[in-house]
């Protein structure tokens, strides 16, 4: 074989390897702009909607006035009329009727709107040595250490027996007071830093200080507790037994922030998943006459394994489509053959401080773009939703003529743990369906990193696939 001379050897490695490049260097001055743009409205509503309710709500009021109608069973629909569907006021399906026959299939983007975070239990209340805490149980995957000696804010619902219904929202205003939970210090603490890291805090110290003012008064006992209580009473118009009936959520209180001296890093709680939701349902708005119909949805229940009638795995998201379909005269399980989905959640980041529990080949690296992950699963791809190579391609084609950056990657080495999402879910319908989403560094921490340029890449995929 003729030895080649280096711009050969250039020419022929651009030809054939695959390129890998920061999205700064293919991205345009005017793209760079718009994806700054994008990302302040982010934050926004990182700032904004913490909690699946604060989304559904935010969302819903966004989707009424771009004209979006509740969607009824039987309704008359033609193509650019726009309806929601609101389970719960924990999750939201939104969709487009498209100009092409449902029978072709609906274009369909999944993500979710819970996060990690602590969940009060119902006899949250009570006092220990003068001082007043709310008892927790946390809610997905956290690193309990991480919780302690950060700002909460309180989020979510009390119902009364009578049905009338307390919103929740306390923390976040800068007036606003906020809670905390304690770790030991260092000093005293060469016990508790021989415990294992997953015990370092364990889930029953997770407790939140809410106070430590007693009722003025010189007997009895319980005074902080009945200080406290007395002040949500004439706050809230409650009692302590209305807590058995309430849903509240402890999350850090932090505002979304741009991280670095470039500004090119956000910083925020509940990136995962509302960095996938929140492009998801910006996409969907801004696709106002799709071919095929677009239908995006935002679960809920994701982060403790889909269960329950607001997650994934309930029939919900399967009796709209059912639903739908039969507004045309259409039937369902036709209809989803031909629909096609794209799963989004966070992917993890590679982290260069931790290399080694991801496959550098096979990961996903900040500012390289929307991360598509043919399959998940963990040990031998057991639990796996496994994109068919056929919708990859498709994918692909999608992609790259949007002119979107993406990049693939799976979530960490073999062997090494995993996760899954909702993808297998929706695939077990019988759609076609692939993860998809912005990789992400600290995941499930309080304070979440992603790059500017990925979330900017997954509302522009999401995009080109409800346009395709
Ligand atoms: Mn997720
Ligand atoms: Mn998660």
């Amino acid at each position: 074989m003729p030895k080649k001379n280096k711009d050969e050897i250039q020419e022929l490695k651009d030809k054939l390897f695959s390129e890998n490049k920061h999205a700064a260097q293919r991205m345009s001055e005017s793209e760079l702009q718009d994806c700054n743009t994008f990302c302040e409205a982010y934050k926004d509503f990182m700032n904004t909607a913490k909690t699946e309710r604060e989304i559904n709500s935010f969302v819903i009021t966004e989707l009424e006035k771009q004209g979006y109608q509740p969607f009824q069973a039987g309704m008359q629909l033609k193509a650019g009329d726009k309806i929601y569907l609101n389970n719960r006021g924990k999750a939201v399906i939104m969709a487009t009727v498209g100009t092409a026959d449902i029978r072709e299939g609906v274009r369909l983007c999944a993500a979710h709107i819970d996060s990690p975070r602590l969940d009060l239990k119902q006899h949250p209340l009570y006092e220990n040595q003068e001082m007043g805490y709310f008892k927790t149980h946390y809610y997905g995957g956290i690193k309990k250490y991480q919780w302690p000696t950060i700002p909460l804010s309180l989020h979510g619902v009390i119902v009364r027996k009578d049905g009338s219904k307390i919103t929740v929202r306390i923390g976040e205003d800068e007036n606003d007071p906020v809670f905390y939970i304690t770790d030991l210090l260092p000093h005293l603490a060469d016990e508790q830093m021989r415990r294992t890291a997953s015990q370092i805090i364990r889930g029953e110290e997770l407790n939140i200080i809410i106070g430590s003012m007693p009722l003025k008064s010189d007997k009895g006992n319980e005074l902080v507790k009945l200080a406290l209580m007395k002040l949500l009473n004439e706050k809230y118009q409650i009692t302590e037994d209305d807590f058995m009936s309430a849903e509240l959520e402890a999350v850090p209180a932090y505002k979304a922030k741009d991280v670095g001296f470039d500004r090119s890093l956000i910083g925020a709680y509940g990136h995962d998943d509302k960095v996938c939701s929140y492009p998801a349902f910006r996409a969907s708005l801004d696709v106002p006459a799709p071919e095929h119909t677009s239908v995006v949805i935002l679960t809920d229940k994701e982060e403790t394994g889909s269960d329950g009638n607001t997650g994934l795995k309930s029939a919900y998201l399967k009796y709209f489509l059912y639903d739908l379909a039969e507004c045309f005269g259409a039937n369902g399980r036709a209809v989803m053959q031909k629909s096609k989905c794209l799963s989004a959640d966070v992917n993890a980041g590679f982290d260069p401080t931790f290399p080694e529990v991801l496959e550098k080949n096979n990961c996903a690296y900040l500012n390289h773009g929307v991360c598509v992950t043919k399959f998940t699963g963990a040990r031998g791809k057991s639990g796996t939703s496994d994109a068919s190579a056929e919708f990859v391609g498709e994918v692909r084609r999608i992609l790259d003529d949007g002119g979107v950056i993406w990049q693939t990657g799976e979530l960490g080495r073999v062997d090494l743990g995993g996760g899954g999402t909702v993808a297998a879910y929706i695939a077990n319908l019988d759609i076609d369906t692939i993860d998809i989403g912005v990789p992400v560094l600290s995941m499930h921490a309080p304070y979440e990193l992603v790059a500017k340029t990925d979330v900017w890449a997954a509302y522009r995929a999401f995009k080109v696939f409800l346009e395709s």
